[in-house]
C-alpha cells in the first residue's frame, strides 16, 4: 500500500484524503496548526489518521507522495528534507487530476482569476454541460473528483498550486494577465512568478489551447522567448486579432470559427474593461467547447459576478456604495477606478505588499474626491495622494470609515471600496473586510 501524506488539514488536503482513501493509499493529514471541526470530523467518519499542532517528521518521511497545502511555501525545512530524499511533493490538482478524465479548464492570472472562473462555469452550465468548479473556489477539486461525475471542470489555479503540478494538463488554460503579486514566494523575482504561472501550459498538446490578454506585457515577453504547444487564442482590448477576440466600435468580436460572435460590451452584466476582458476570455473557453453562441450571450447578460469585487451594495441618499474589497493589489484597484464613472469617496488601505501607488494618480486626479484610510499604516498612502486630494481622513475601522465617507460624499457621488492593500492589519480576510462593509453601508 503506498503512503500518502497530506500537509495541511484545511480544504484541499481533506478533499485530498479522502480521494487518496478511495484509491487505496495509506493516508496521513498532518497539520502544523489546528484542524478546523468541520474537517476533523470528515476525516474521522473516513477513518484517516491525521495529528495536528505538529508535524512528526517519521511519519511523514515515510511517504511515497506528499500532497502540500499551497499555503506552505516551498522554502520550509520539512519541504526541503522530502525534497532531498526524492519524495514527490505535488499539490491538489496535481494528485485529483490523475483520477479524472473530465475535460479541464484551467484559470490563472494576477486578477480575475474567480470572476473568470464563475463567468465559465456559469455559461457552462447554461451550455447544458455537466461540469464542476473546483481549485482555489469552493469545494475541493480532489473531494469533488472523489464523489461527483463530472464530465468538465473549470478550476481556479494560484501560481501556488502551479508550482506543484507535474503532469497536470487543462485542455483549456487561461491566463487572464500578469502583474507582480506574491513576490515574497519569489525570492522577489517577477520572472519566476511569470514562470510559475505559465506552467499552466506546460503539458499541453496541439490539440490543446492557451488563452490569454495580449496586452499584457508580461505575457508577451514570455511568448516571445518559450514555446508551448497549445495552440494560442489572443484577447485584446487594443488591437484586431485574425483568431480570438477583440473590440470593435464597443462591440465584442469573437472570430474563433464561422459562428463570430458579435455583442456591444454595454450588455455585459459586469462592468468595466478588466471585465470585458474576463468575459472575452470566459466566452471563448465555452465557444471552444461547443456552446452555442446564444447561451454564451444569454450567459454573459445575465451573470451576476462575485461577492467583494466591484459589488454594488447600495444606494443611500443619492451615493452609490461599491464593494471591492477583493482588490488586495494595485492592479485591480487601477480597473476600479477606471470604470467609475462619478466623483468616489475612495476607501483604500491595509496591509502594504510593496505597493507603489504612482500608477494611479492619474485616476485619482480625475476621479477622486476625498481619500479614506483604511488601515494601520497610511504612510505611503498620505504621501502619495496627500497634496492630490483636498481631503483625506485616516479610520481604523469598517464602520468608521463609511460614516466618514457618507459625510464627504454627496448625491451624485460613489463611495469606493478599493483597498489596494491586504486586509489582515484590521480583518480576518478581504471578505471579513467586505461584509463588515456592506453591514455598515446598510445601517446607515
Ligand atoms: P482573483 O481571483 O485573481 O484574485 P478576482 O476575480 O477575485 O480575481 O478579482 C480580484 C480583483 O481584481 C477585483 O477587485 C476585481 O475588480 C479585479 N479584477 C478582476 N478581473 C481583473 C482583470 N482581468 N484585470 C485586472 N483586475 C481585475
Amino acid at each position: 500500500m503506498k503512503r500518502l501524506v497530506i500537509l495541511g488539514g484545511g480544504e484541499s488536503g481533506v478533499g485530498t484524503a479522502i480521494l487518496g482513501k478511495q484509491k487505496g493509499f495509506d493516508v496521513f493529514v498532518s497539520d502544523k496548526g489546528k484542524i478546523s471541526k468541520k474537517y476533523k470530523e470528515v476525516l474521522l467518519h473516513h477513518k484517516i489518521d491525521f495529528e495536528e499542532k505538529n508535524h512528526t517528521e517519521s511519519k511523514i518521511l515515510k511517504a511515497d507522495v506528499v500532497m502540500k497545502s499551497p499555503g506552505i511555501p516551498d522554502k520550509v525545512a520539512l519541504i526541503l528534507k522530502l525534497k532531498e530524499k526524492s519524495i514527490p511533493v505535488i499539490s491538489e490538482i496535481e494528485f485529483a487530476a490523475t483520477y479524472t478524465t473530465a475535460t479541464m479548464v484551467g484559470i490563472t492570472g494576477s486578477n480575475g482569476k474567480t470572476t473568470t472562473t464563475m463567468l465559465t462555469h456559469h455559461i457552462l452550465k447554461k451550455g447544458n454541460l455537466n461540469v464542476g468548479m473546483a481549485g482555489n473556489i469552493g469545494d475541493s477539486f480532489a473531494q469533488q473528483v472523489a464523489e461527483k461525475s463530472y464530465e468538465h471542470y473549470v478550476l481556479e489555479l494560484s501560481s501556488f498550486q502551479l508550482d506543484g503540478i507535474e503532469k497536470f494538463r487543462p485542455h483549456i488554460a487561461i491566463i487572464t494577465n500578469i502583474t507582480p503579486d506574491h513576490l515574497d514566494r519569489y525570492e522577489y523575482d517577477f520572472n519566476k512568478y511569470i514562470n510559475s504561472k505559465f506552467r499552466i501550459t506546460k503539458n499541453q498538446k496541439t490539440t490543446d489551447y492557451l488563452i490569454y490578454d495580449a496586452d499584457d506585457e508580461a505575457i508577451n515577453n514570455w511568448l516571445s522567448k518559450n514555446k508551448t504547444e497549445a495552440k494560442l487564442v489572443p484577447f485584446s482590448l487594443e488591437k484586431e486579432v485574425a483568431y480570438g477576440a477583440f473590440i470593435k466600435n464597443n462591440n465584442i468580436i469573437i472570430n474563433l470559427n464561422k459562428d463570430k460572435i458579435n455583442m456591444p460590451t454595454s450588455a455585459l452584466t459586469l462592468k468595466g474593461k478588466h471585465n470585458t476582458k474576463n468575459a472575452m476570455a470566459a466566452a471563448m473557453a465555452a465557444q471552444l467547447l461547443k456552446v452555442r453562441k446564444q447561451k454564451i450571450k444569454e450567459s454573459l447578460e445575465d451573470f451576476e459576478g462575485a461577492e467583494h469585487r466591484l459589488e454594488n451594495v447600495a444606494k443611500v441618499y443619492g451615493v452609490e456604495y461599491i464593494n471591492d474589497s477583493k482588490a488586495t493589489n494595485i492592479n485591480a484597484t487601477f480597473y476600479a477606478l477606471e470604470c467609475m464613472d462619478k466623483q468616489t469617496v475612495w476607501i483604500v488601505g491595509g496591509v502594504d505588499k510593496g505597493n507603489d501607488y504612482s500608477d494611479l494618480l492619474p485616476l485619482v486626479r480625475e476621479k477622486v474626491k476625498a481619500i479614506v484610510c483604511l488601515g494601520l499604516d497610511n504612510q505611503k498612502i498620505i504621501k502619495t495622494f496627500g497634496n492630490v486630494v483636498d481631503i483625506l481622513v485616516e479610520t481604523a475601522g469598517a464602520e468608521e470609515a463609511v460614516k466618514v465617507a457618507r459625510k464627504l460624499s454627496e448625491k451624485g457621488d460613489a463611495v469606493l471600496l478599493s483597498p489596494a492593500c491586504a486586509s489582515f492589519d484590521l480583518f480576518e480576510n478581504y471578505e471579513d473586510r467586505g461584509r463588515q462593509f456592506k453591514k455598515a453601508v446598510r445601517s446607515l
